[in-house]
């Protein structure tokens, strides 16, 4: 391999280009973004970044130093499997191997487009567009209570505004978590003063108002519609890249496509997890920095195991440090650890007493504990995990 393109200047993109360079590999390395900003990392938006505590959050990469080509605000159109070429709107890009990190987008809510005042959170200019919004304590309805719906509001509840969450489900965080877990976090929105409205849908946006499926009018001199992301692949129709039901690319457990020669990567991609024997699609921070070591191993011919990471990932909501560790679909029990009406505690999931997944709100170090017993595989005492004074471990 003397041409490596990789398409998609993210977290993915950038990791699989500094993953090569760091691995040895001595060809060239080409990284092409359609967003015109110095790549940049994203948790930071919807936090720091959103409140003007940070203005922005460039990843501290020398490309030029490592020998990455690095090319802005390039667009890319289609690939050709068959020519290797990528093309792209200023013209084809030939490549050996060609990397697919485009991410995701974020669902925009029906008859929305283009409506001033209606905002989503996915960009840097997002994020610009929206300071500006906050510093003003405008009255704002966040459309969707799902972990971006709760950081905003988290920001917007922190910068003086009036927030109101408006959730079609009966609760947050519905697609991601157990009710019996999420229904614990509902709580949190009044907490900050901010006001959850679940069984509730947009029905049109009007100005100064969203008007719901209740015919309630709500205040609103902005709307953010946080109601999920999809894979960023619309780009590849007729290529022949196999795509999913979420429109993501169907990955195999060394991330290769269905084409030769192609891989896919990050938030695009859906791999199989030989651990949980399921397909997942993940959406988080931690799956765009390990999955690119996996593809510039492949790259290099290092034959590298599979890719079968156990997911990880953070959010911070409403004053709390929310994280979660691995896969909790095979769960067949729960344990909980504290109180979870107090300021941390953490929940468990068990798959034929072994550790599968777990929940912290405030307990960083049962997250640590957590990630090596599932790694493990180890088998649990439920009593003893039930006794939040003390550590996770074996039983
Ligand atoms: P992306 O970051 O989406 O990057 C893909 C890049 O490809 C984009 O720059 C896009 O413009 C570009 N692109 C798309 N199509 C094309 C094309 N056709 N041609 C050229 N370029 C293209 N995760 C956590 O675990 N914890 C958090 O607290 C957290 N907070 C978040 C807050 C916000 C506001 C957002 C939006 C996400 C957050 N995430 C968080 C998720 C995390 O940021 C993503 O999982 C991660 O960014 C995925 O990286 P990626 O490179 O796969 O995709």
């Amino acid at each position: 391999v003397r041409r490596v393109v990789v398409v998609g200047a993210g977290m993915a993109g950038v990791q699989t280009a500094v993953a090569l360079r760091e691995q040895g590999f001595k060809g060239s390395v080409t990284l092409i973004g359609a967003e015109p900003h110095q790549p940049y990392d994203r948790p930071p938006l919807s936090k720091a970044v959103l409140l003007g505590k940070a203005e922005g959050s460039a990843f501290d990469v020398d490309f030029e130093a490592l020998d990455i080509d690095l090319q802005l605000g390039r667009e890319a159109l289609g690939v050709r499997p068959l020519e290797h070429e990528l093309d792209t709107a200023t013209g084809p890009e030939p490549y050996d191997v060609l990397v697919i990190a485009t991410g995701a987008e974020p669902i925009q809510l029906p008859g929305a487009e283009g409506v001033p005042g209606v905002h989503l959170l996915r960009t840097l200019d997002d994020a610009e567009r929206l300071r500006p919004v906050l510093a003003q304590q405008h009255d704002i309805v966040v459309v969707g209570a799902g972990w971006i719906g709760a950081e905003f509001a988290t920001a917007a509840r922190e910068a003086g505004c009036a927030v109101t969450v408006v959730e079609a489900a009966d609760r947050p965080l519905a697609g991601a978590l157990p009710a019996e877990v999420a229904a614990r976090m509902a709580s949190w929105y009044a907490d900050s003063g901010a006001s959850l409205r679940t069984h509730a849908r947009v029905e049109r946006i009007e100005p100064g108002a969203v008007v719901l499926d209740d015919g309630s009018r709500v205040p609103a001199d902005a709307v953010v519609v946080g109601i999920g992301a999809r894979p960023a692949t619309a780009w590849l129709a007729g290529s022949g890249i196999a795509l999913g039901a979420h429109h993501e690319i169907v990955a195999d457990d060394h991330l290769r496509t269905s084409v030769p020669d192609v891989y896919a990567v990050g938030d695009c991609a859906s791999f199989p997890s030989g651990r949980y024997e399921d397909r997942l699609l993940v959406h988080h921070w931690d799956n765009a920095l390990q999955g690119p070591r996996t593809v510039a191993a492949n790259i290099i011919g290092e034959a590298p195991a599979a890719y079968d990471p156990v997911p990880y990932f953070w959010s911070e909501q409403f004053g709390r440090f929310v994280q979660y560790v691995g896969h909790h679909a095979p769960a067949d029990a729960t344990v909980w650890r504290g109180d979870p009406a107090g300021a941390s505690w953490s929940v468990c999931w068990l798959h034929e007493n072994r550790l599968v997944a777990l929940l912290a709100v405030g307990r960083p170090r049962d997250l640590a504990q957590a990630r090596r017993l599932i790694e493990a595989g180890t088998p649990m005492d439920p009593e003893a995990l039930a006794d939040a004074s003390k550590p996770l471990k074996a039983a």
